[in-house]
């Protein structure tokens, strides 16, 4: 099947309280008007249902990586289920996406889970997979830039992967972009990216929520655009996570899919993402879904804990999962949706647990960010309790890559982590330029 015969799809944003409120996707509107519910993309299911799931996986499997734009980006890949009222002349795009996933041998070997994989979304243009909902929320504005809409900047709190992404993708097109970051909770690397791409970068005196509050005020003045995760044009891109596992799984579905949360976007875009993949034929189960916060922002764990009956905000303390450091999640109604869906989980894990986590996955190989520490303190918990089971198949979502983070692996390895007990601690040895002491040093290591 060619590009060009496919049928014209239609989407539009619809309230998620089932009010029946429509919108445009190039309306500037972020709640519906009517009720307050958040807004999703809504797709023409019928019209995709024309074309059969055979030929859909043939569609996507032939432009996975090919030179033909947009259609070679893991995002724009699947632009026709992501979307279809976006001109192709208006993509901004880095061809994000298609990021590796491999089986992490010796880590599953060492905890006794043989299927463990790892989905490497930080392998991408600004280290994160925020790069994959932005390219479309961009794209976006761009096409509303050219419609006329009097947009003047796009703007975002975050926890510095958001900030960063955001940055990058309005760079590339031309829109100004506005950042508003708390200070001293992200990493140098975070702080640097949007600088470096000309972002007008603004650092206040408060967390992650505080931030969220304020840019919320901002984008009230409609020629402000709001690109946090509370619009959900960004989910559109990120849900392809879900696609590309199955994909590369040669459209085989995982038992589990474990990822850290925060504001709750990720979560609800990947589970809508295999939701939509079951609707339209291509798989016919569901895996279920652990997710992995820190014990120091965990509004959802204690949530869970409840059956999800009774929802509070808390207030987030400091944590080293600084991207996830969120006690007043955004997406938590989307994230609940799909998680009583996807018979999900929520896992907890303390500070110490989670950078022995990262520390120890190290050792076998990968520089996670302490965010994939998270998770990964999670699967080898949820493991231990028999939630996840030794034959299962488990697929890790590494979100950040983990070169942005290495203020937190240096501290690790040189004991000067506050918080942790750092078992898998590597220090340096610091010798004299001696070949008698630099062979003492290794025999000293015990190596055979
Ligand atoms: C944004 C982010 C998360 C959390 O995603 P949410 O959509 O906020 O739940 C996790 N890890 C990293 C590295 C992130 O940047
Ligand atoms: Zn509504």
């Amino acid at each position: 099947m060619q590009n060009g015969s496919l049928p014209a799809y239609d989407c539009w944003f619809e309230c998620v309280r089932g009010c029946g409120r429509r919108y445009s996707v190039f309306d500037v509107v972020y709640r519906c008007e009517d009720c307050g519910g958040l807004l999703n993309v809504a797709h023409d299911m019928d019209a995709l249902r024309q074309t059969s799931a055979a030929e859909w996986k043939a569609l996507f499997d032939g432009r996975t990586r090919s030179n033909d734009f947009p259609y070679g980006s893991g995002v724009w890949g699947y632009k026709e289920w992501v979307l279809p009222v976006l001109e192709n002349e208006n993509v901004i795009s880095m061809y994000e996406g298609n990021t590796n996933c491999f089986r992490a041998d010796r880590l599953g070997a060492q905890i006794g889970l043989p299927d463990l994989w790892v989905k490497m979304c930080g392998n991408s243009h600004t280290g994160s997979f925020k790069d994959l909902g932005m390219t479309v929320l961009v794209s976006a504005v761009h096409q509303m830039l050219k419609q006329g809409k009097p947009i003047r900047a796009v703007a975002c709190a975050s926890t510095g992967d958001t900030s960063a992404a955001l940055a990058t993708y309005a760079a590339a097109a031309g829109i100004p972009a506005v950042i508003l970051l708390p200070r001293d909770k992200v990493s140098t690397a975070q702080l640097i990216q949007p600088i470096a791409n000309g972002a007008t970068v603004l650092s206040l005196d408060t967390d992650f929520d505080g931030c969220m509050q304020i840019v919320k005020q901002l984008t009230e003045d409609p020629t402000i655009y709001l690109a946090n995760s509370m619009n959900s044009l960004r989910m559109e891109g990120q849900k392809t996570v879900a696609f590309e596992i199955v994909k590369q799984f040669d459209w085989q579905v995982p038992d589990w899919i474990v990822l850290p949360v925060g504001n709750l976007g990720n979560v609800s875009a990947i589970g809508n993402g295999f939701l939509m993949m079951k609707e339209l034929g291509l798989i016919d189960s569901l895996p279920r879904i652990a997710c992995a916060q820190a014990e120091r922002a965990n509004p959802l764990y204690l949530s869970y804990q409840t059956h999800f009956e009774q929802y509070h905000p808390v207030s987030a303390q400091k944590t080293l999962a600084s991207a996830i450091q969120i006690g007043n999640p955004v997406s938590y109604e989307r994230a609940v949706k799909v998680l009583q869906q996807l018979d999900g989980v929520v896992e907890q894990v303390g500070e110490a647990e989670l950078a022995d986590a990262a520390a120890r996955a190290d050792r076998t190989g990968l520089y996670a960010c302490p965010h994939t520490g998270v998770a990964l303190g999670a699967l080898f918990k949820l493991l231990d309790k028999g939630v996840i089971k030794s034959d299962e198949c488990a697929v890790v979502i590494s979100t950040a890559h983990g070169l942005k983070f290495s203020g937190f692996k240096v501290a690790y390895h040189t004991g000067n982590l506050a918080e942790g007990s750092a078992r898998y601690a590597n220090p340096p040895v610091e010798l004299p330029a001696d070949y008698d002491a630099v062979m003492a040093a290794i025999d000293a290591r015990g190596l055979s």
